[in-house]
């Protein structure tokens, strides 16, 4: 059940005291970096855990500001790899690792896959970016650690995907959320039906973006299978960082090779458990570039409770977003999610859509455009304006603002290769 299970049942106690020793040791090892030399980092005392929250944030711009080497803290001799953002928010940002970093990387993202059950004899099937992108990489090693078969597709070519999903027998897929409901729309189109052309494929790991309970419940009703939500960033290794175990209520976070905050993004001063705001998190164990607390702007809340799954590592829900997504219309914060959670859960509507943001005279005005069921273009067009007229007042009541909503056949919106483009904003500065 656990990979490691001494590590993964650690008490609460020793897990402090393990964070704490190694809080020390990144400091120290972080005073070596240039940036954090500025920082003056090698002043500042650590003594229990809650001391944390006197050191400075690190920030995506501080990563910028610092390429190309200001914050490698080891020779270059010793660093075996270099990674990048993929920039979804501006210029890349660079991460460097060690053997050791790769190895303690390769580590956790094992735990997580064998947390959900992959094991030597499934057949794993990696449809994420594989070279700069970290989600590629990240798991592949972790299936081969496991002993998988392990097929390096990368992302896109769908039908490539889906025969080579028939052809090896795939058990376990590793997909960005959106990419999956394309796969399901095209094996729809094709009338192919998931159980009978991939009897033995279990479970699909969904990370790299945003996505809702429902968009979960669609891809494991539509393929038969258990999804599970698996949350990373660059900055900190990739993927591997939080994932969900079986019982799918929160990510454990893995408290011995992170320490993480959630703040108010405007204080930074820590929410009380069950209140939103921004995760922070610290390397514990990396050598080449230790990160102190990193503003990751990704928005969740810490789970406390204990899970039934004996692991002892506290659980972040689920991230509804990162602070950057949000559009502010007419004053109201509004997060893609929340349009998600509607679309996704109303008949008829089918898997892609997309948020175009307009200047209409001095108002904002947002246009919603919605991929349909087939289905729903066939016989009555009644039927089409009672959907837009329910959409357009379940999405009021959610957000407060009266989107026009354009229905759109399956295939209208562009699928991307990696994480999708859910929100264009042409609104005028
Ligand atoms: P970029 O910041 O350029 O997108 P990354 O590839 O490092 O580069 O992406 C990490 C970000 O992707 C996270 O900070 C988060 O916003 C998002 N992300 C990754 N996994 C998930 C997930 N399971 N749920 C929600 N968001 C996720
Ligand atoms: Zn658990």
């Amino acid at each position: 059940m656990y990979w490691d299970q001494a590590t993964e049942t650690m008490s609460r106690d020793q897990l402090e005291e393990l964070q704490l020793k190694r809080m020390k040791e990144t400091l120290n090892r972080a005073a070596k970096a240039p940036f954090y030399q500025t920082l003056g980092i090698a002043d500042y005392v650590i003594k229990d855990l809650s001391d944390i929250q006197k050191l400075p944030v690190t920030t995506k711009q501080d990563l910028r500001d610092a390429y190309p080497y200001g914050m490698v803290c080891t020779p270059l001799q010793e660093i075996i790899r270099l990674h990048s953002s993929s920039g979804t928010t501006g210029i890349p940002t660079v991460v460097y690792h060690s053997r050791e970093d790769i190895q303690m990387w390769t580590e956790l993202v094992t735990r997580c896959m064998y947390m959900i059950g992959v094991r030597p004899d499934d057949v794993f099937q990696n449809m994420i970016g594989y070279g700069l992108f970290t989600g590629g990489l990240g798991l592949h090693y972790g299936a081969e650690r496991l002993g998988c078969l392990t097929i390096p597709t990368g992302p896109g070519n769908t039908k490539r995907q889906l025969k080579f999903m028939k052809e090896f027998d795939v058990s376990v897929i590793h997909v960005i959320p959106s990419y999956a409901l394309h796969l399901a729309d095209t094996l729809e189109a094709a009338g192919i039906k998931p159980k009978k052309e991939f009897p033995k494929l279990k479970s699909a790991i969904l990370g790299a973006e945003p996505h809702s309970e429902e968009t979960r419940a669609k891809i494991e009703d539509f393929f038969g299978i258990d999804a599970f939500n698996s949350y990373g960033l660059s900055e900190m290794n990739g993927p591997g960082v939080a994932f969900e175990c079986p019982h799918k209520q929160g990510l454990h976070l893995w408290e011995d090779a992170f320490c993480f905050e959630i703040v108010d993004p405007e204080t930074l001063k820590p929410t009380s458990p069950g209140e939103r705001g921004e995760l922070i998190v610290t390397t514990l164990t990396r050598q080449a570039m230790p990160i102190i607390r990193y503003r990751t702007k990704d928005l969740t809340m810490r789970i406390t409770a204990e899970c039934a799954c004996g692991r002892t590592h506290q659980r972040i829900e689920r991230i509804s977003g990162r602070s950057d997504d949000m559009m502010i219309l007419k004053g109201v914060n509004i997060f893609p999610i929340q349009i998600e959670q509607i679309l996704i859960g109303t008949p008829g509507v089918g898997r892609n859509y997309q948020i175009i943001l307009e200047s209409k005279g001095h108002n904002d005005h947002m246009i919603l455009k919605v991929e349909l069921d087939p289905s729903m273009f066939i016989g009555d067009i009644s039927s089409l304006e009672k959907l837009r007229a329910k959409l357009i007042r379940e999405l009021h009541d959610e957000i407060l603002i009266t989107p026009d909503v354009d229905l759109c056949e399956p295939g209208s919106i562009p699928v991307a290769q990696g994480k999708a483009v859910r929100v264009i904003d042409n609104r005028e500065l």
